[in-house]
């Protein structure tokens, strides 16, 4: 079809209670339940498309579910008659009439690449530019807890197939000293155990910790605040580095690759506003030859799958992982469908689009719908 216009974009908010109470950056954020937003965009054409922005809470990023709403109800009008397609034109429509609130225009985003892969009869990887033959290992979240807790849950994840465990530290250095040993110490061959800080660490503790580990083979996500203070942990360690709630646009990429601050990152769809900036972020990595992880801050099986889409465009040894939030929350908006847990890995469907399509009666009524 030469042109398609966008008639209309309707807006549900879903809360999602957390199977259990989750701690992360040493314990000091607690997370309870997650406010998750589905967007349908419809069109003209009769081919509607599916997005969802779900923050982590509120705690964890410059990110909440109502101003994503807030977002939405500002930005809808300027998507009104825009063909969804045509990815760049939206997204600098979007910059213009709302600069910055990437997280608010990601569902939005995700809308547009679902309908224009189902337009085009791919599914979404294939129209991201790739279908890699190998399933993309589901990467753990384990809760910051003592040496033997986080064991046990390590193990509660490999009982589910899982090869790739992210475990949350970063409190009192003496602790995780000891629970990175303990951990490391119970590693199997095959498997990979990284270790999150999430911000906690002043550059001191970083340096002290991760020199205090020397002999294990690992590496450190997100060790301090801001790309300053890891620049500089960078200085005084040997372990690889990831960037995770520091890398929030190009500009934080171009400067994590030009002053060599990490060697691996991990790319939040709803973070970075959307697949459209995602994809940019991750060719810079791709041509740059910087790991990817690839997740959402949160959400349903619909996230869950977008990232799928994106994490199986990426070559193996480019990408050691995605996340699936799903298997944390309730309810399942869409059963039976899209990128579900197999043997620790996700494999994007082939089907059109994102290949999810979530079903109306178990969402409840819309909050909003602009036309
Ligand atoms: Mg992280």
């Amino acid at each position: 079809m030469r042109r398609m216009k966008i008639e209309r974009i309707t807006v549900w908010q879903l809360d999602l209670p957390l199977h259990k109470p989750y701690y992360l950056s040493g314990g000091r954020l607690r997370f309870e339940r997650l406010d998750s937003t589905l967007v349908r965009i419809d069109t003209d054409a009769g081919i509607s498309g599916w997005g969802e922005g779900c923050p982590w809470g509120v705690t964890y990023l410059p990110a909440f579910g109502k101003g994503i709403r807030a977002g939405i109800d500002e930005l809808a009008g300027v998507l009104l008659g825009m063909d969804p397609r045509q990815h760049d034109a939206i997204n600098r429509a979007l910059d213009l009439a709302l600069p910055g609130h990437p997280y608010a225009k990601s569902a939005l985003d995700i809308a547009c690449w679902d309908i224009a892969a189902r337009s085009a009869g791919l599914p979404l990887c294939e129209l991201l530019g790739a279908r890699e033959p190998d399933p993309v290992p589901i990467a753990s979240s384990v809760s910051t807890g003592s040496p033997a807790e986080m064991l046990a849950e390590v193990q509660r994840f490999r009982d589910r197939g899982y090869r790739v465990h992210s475990c949350k530290v970063g409190a009192d250095v003496g602790l995780d000293i000891e629970r990175i040993r303990h951990l490391a110490a119970n590693e199997r061959a095959g498997e990979i155990i990284f270790y999150d800080v999430n911000r906690a660490w002043l550059p001191r503790e970083a340096i002290t910790v991760m020199n205090a580990i020397d002999g294990i083979t690992s590496w450190f996500e997100q060790p301090c605040e801001t790309l300053d203070e890891i620049a500089q942990v960078r200085r005084q360690t040997r372990h690889p580095i990831g960037i995770d709630e520091g890398l929030h646009d190009y500009q934080d990429m171009l400067r994590i690759q030009r002053d060599g601050i990490a060697e691996l990152v991990n790319i939040k769809i709803n973070r970075v506003g959307g697949l459209t900036r995602a994809r940019r972020i991750r060719d810079l990595c791709l041509q740059t030859g910087i790991t990817m992880l690839i997740m959402d801050t949160g959400g349903t099986v619909l996230a869950d799958t977008a990232v799928a889409h994106f994490a199986q465009t990426i070559p193996a040894p480019s990408c050691l992982g995605v996340w699936s939030c799903q298997e944390m929350v309730e309810p399942d908006p869409a059963p039976g469908q899209g990128a579900r847990n197999v043997d620790g890995c996700f494999s994007a469907p082939d089907l059109p689009g994102i290949g999810v399509e979530p079903d109306l009666a178990l969402i409840g009524e819309p909050l909003a719908q602009y036309s």
